[in-house]
């Protein structure tokens, strides 16, 4: 990837959420960045911070109850914890960076035209200089980008299927055609074919586009049909980071991911039974001295439960794991 160039450098992000009892730690001290026309997938059990770190991007967190309390994230030359509200407003959030929610439904407005909706981003983000005409011309064009027929413009959301709903979300994110769009779990709603339909729809637009995109899912299939790079969340941490490659080799293999694809039916070795990784992720108020993960790992030793472990490198594959430290430092 050494001829691409770095479009988001997140370092050192910490996110804190806090209540009147208690402080939640949902994301913990993370490094990751993104090349420019690269895809980095973000895999990780539910509470594990994946969405949490992606609207931290957007600054789309409850100003009330979320808090940043480390870190930096680099878009181009920006930092997007510093700019002004009114730039992440007008510049960033919509135009440069795009979301794809989980749930089409509550993220459409139910009683506006699906048309009007793609025209409403198209006008808010510095295009109202466009005619009534041209504006229709676009909304016409986006619609037919993502399989939707034009007549269908002036259908409520109600009136569509979980499919189309979902493609008239990825289209409002591609009209201003941003730099980078997240998806976050963008198929989970949907039934098998048709999230077969719909990535295959985002991975052509990626393509033509030549946008960068963060996946963020739970499911690893996803991530060897739709990634170049994966990162694996937990507890807030990232535990491993490589080339889909590096993390589907069996290799230097974190346990935690071991355990996900231990999750998974296995065509191969046609076992009748599968292996969940026992217990659940630790409380983020109440993390664990030493590896979030020792409580559940089939491989804890004593170090684990005492010092936290650090990066260890292989090429491009990165693992946080006691297991792969030289025998003296595991002493
Ligand atoms: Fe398991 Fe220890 Fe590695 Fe944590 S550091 S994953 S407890 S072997």
């Amino acid at each position: 990837m050494a001829d691409k160039k770095t479009l988001l450098d997140v370092k050192d992000l910490s996110i804190i959420y806090t209540s009147r009892n208690e402080t939640i730690h949902a994301v913990n001290g993370i490094d990751f960045n993104l090349q420019k026309g690269e895809t980095l997938g973000i895999v990780g059990e539910t509470g594990a911070g994946k969405s949490t770190t992606a609207y931290s991007i957007l600054r789309l967190l409850p100003e009330r109850t979320a808090k940043v309390t480390s870190g930096s994230i680099m878009f181009d030359d920006m930092d997007l914890l510093k700019i002004s509200d009114g730039l992440m407003q007008h510049g960033i959030r919509g135009e440069r960076i795009s979301i794809i929610f989980q749930d089409p439904m509550s993220a459409l407005n139910p009683i506006m035209r699906i048309g009007d909706q793609i025209a409403e981003a198209l006008k808010f983000h510095n295009k109202e200089n466009l005619t009534k005409e041209e504006l229709e011309k676009q909304v016409d064009e986006t619609l037919q980008l993502v399989g939707i027929q034009k007549e269908r413009k002036d259908d409520y959301p109600h009136q569509l299927s979980g499919g189309m709903k979902q493609r008239v979300m990825i289209a409002i994110a591609l009209v201003c055609e941003p730099d980078l769009i997240i998806a976050d779990e963008p198929t989970t709603a949907l039934d098998v074919t048709i999230q077969a339909q719909v990535l295959a729809m985002i991975e052509n637009l990626k393509e033509r586009f030549g946008t960068s995109m963060i996946l963020i899912t739970h499911d690893l299939g996803i991530v060897a049909q739709m990634c170049d790079r994966v990162a694996i969340m937990y507890a807030g941490k990232i535990i491993e980071t490589g080339t889909v490659k590096d993390i589907f080799s069996k290799e230097m293999r974190h346990p935690y991911t071991e355990g996900l694809f231990g999750s998974l039916p296995n065509l191969e070795t046609k076992s009748s039974r599968l292996h969940p990784i026992d217990g659940l992720m630790p409380d983020p108020a109440n993390l664990p001295t030493g590896c979030k993960f020792y409580p559940r790992c089939p491989h804890c030793m004593p170090i684990c439960k005492e010092n936290e472990p650090t990066n260890i490198t292989s090429g491009t594959h990165i693992v946080a794991c006691h297991l792969y430290d030289s025998e003296k430092e595991k002493r």
